[in-house]
């Protein structure tokens, strides 16, 4: 039986987008992959608000990190992590070389203005690195307010981590002056995961001319370069199926309307967190709640694994805590395609099987 995913990706992907990887597969030096790779960046651009240029990648959305803050790094850069994807971003920059320093808030809480003020006046950094949607914690960090801040700051590249959020909740890159934007396929754009998708400014291409270890499959330029030099084709052989796919789903989500479904996505969010407030608590900062993805305090010290094995034999499954947070928290994504009743039934299968009334 197929288990209905209420985790924070893989996402359940909707029949006839998943038909779509199906498509017979064509040569990606053609004028087709060009139109292909050009509609998908048209549309995604919509998704991200900006006029700058959209890069794709046929990795998940870490590969896109690691080449963010490998390609655009000249000097050093700040990490702002509330969770464990800040803390891979920092794992990411030693791992390379790239020197960098990791500014932490307190689990469940969020980056604030001060920290970004007090890092970026220090004028060590020519890189910060921000996650709007924390999935480890559930909580989302107000990019727009931060920007004002950094904003102050025009050496600074901007890269923002919205791989559990973009097409989920609203993004705006160009009014929020990011220079790289990331998200990836298998979260709130509803599709398999295997390729992810950023937002590159014309600041991020004059700082990655600067960098010379850029690597290579991961060079943000080199995929940049390559958009301007081919008229929109990969690097090397990109994953055509995906490409297919995402052309396709991202007509159906501005079919749906942007608007409409981030809506959806907030409605969704408020049936979980009502449930999870009757009968358990909401683990981050009320005031930074995801709207993808909730993160609840187990109050009731049940035993996740245990719910999560009842709740596979009727056909869900959720996620235990991240990390540390393993079993003090449970999560429960309400992301891509899911619906109210989709949702009212996962809790109401979850309220007989713990006895809750
Ligand atoms: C899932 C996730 C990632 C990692 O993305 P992959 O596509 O799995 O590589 C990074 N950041 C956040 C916030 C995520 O939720």
């Amino acid at each position: 039986m197929h288990k209905k995913l209420f985790i924070p990706g893989p996402v359940d992907v909707a029949e006839d987008v998943l038909q779509k990887m199906a498509t017979p597969q064509i040569s990606h030096r053609g004028k087709e992959a060009s139109t292909l790779q050009r509609n998908i960046s048209n549309k995604m651009r919509k998704v991200f608000n900006t006029k700058e240029e959209i890069l794709l990648s046929t990795s998940s959305g870490s590969g896109l990190m690691e080449g963010a803050v490998r390609s655009c790094t000249a000097k050093r850069a700040a990490i702002f992590s509330v969770g464990a994807f800040g803390d891979r971003w920092f794992k990411m920059c030693t791992a390379n070389g790239v020197p960098a320093d990791k500014f932490d808030s307190e689990w469940g809480q969020p980056t604030t203005k001060k920290t970004i003020e007090d890092v970026l006046r220090t004028g060590k950094y020519d890189l910060i690195t921000i996650t709007m949607n924390e999935t480890s914690t559930g909580l989302m960090n107000n990019i727009e307010d931060l920007s004002s801040v950094y904003k102050n700051y025009p050496e600074v590249v901007v890269c923002v981590d919205t791989v559990s959020n973009a097409a989920g909740t609203e993004v705006k890159v160009d009014e929020w002056a990011i220079d790289i934007c990331i998200t990836s396929t298998q979260k709130c754009l509803g599709l398999p995961a295997g390729m992810s998708i950023c937002t590159f400014s014309k600041k991020a291409v004059a700082r990655a001319k600067q960098v010379t270890n850029r690597g290579v499959y991961f060079d943000l330029l080199g995929l940049y370069d390559c958009i301007q030099k081919k008229d929109y084709q990969y690097t090397s052989t990109p994953s055509l199926s995906h490409m297919f796919a995402l052309d396709y789903q991202l007509d159906k989500i501005l079919k749906e309307g942007l608007n409409n479904r981030y809506a959806r996505h907030i409605d969704n969010a408020k049936i979980v967190r009502t449930w999870a407030k009757k009968y358990f608590d909401i683990f981050p900062n009320e005031k930074f709640m995801s709207n993808t993805v909730t993160a609840i305090k187990n109050t009731r010290q049940i035993d996740v694994s245990d719910l999560n094995k009842k709740l596979g034999e009727k056909g869900f499954i959720i996620s235990n805590g991240y990390g540390k947070l393993k079993d003090e928290t449970f999560r429960i994504a309400h992301m891509a395609e899911t619906t109210q009743q989709e949702i009212k039934a996962l809790l109401e299968t979850i309220n007989g099987i713990l006895g809750l009334k």
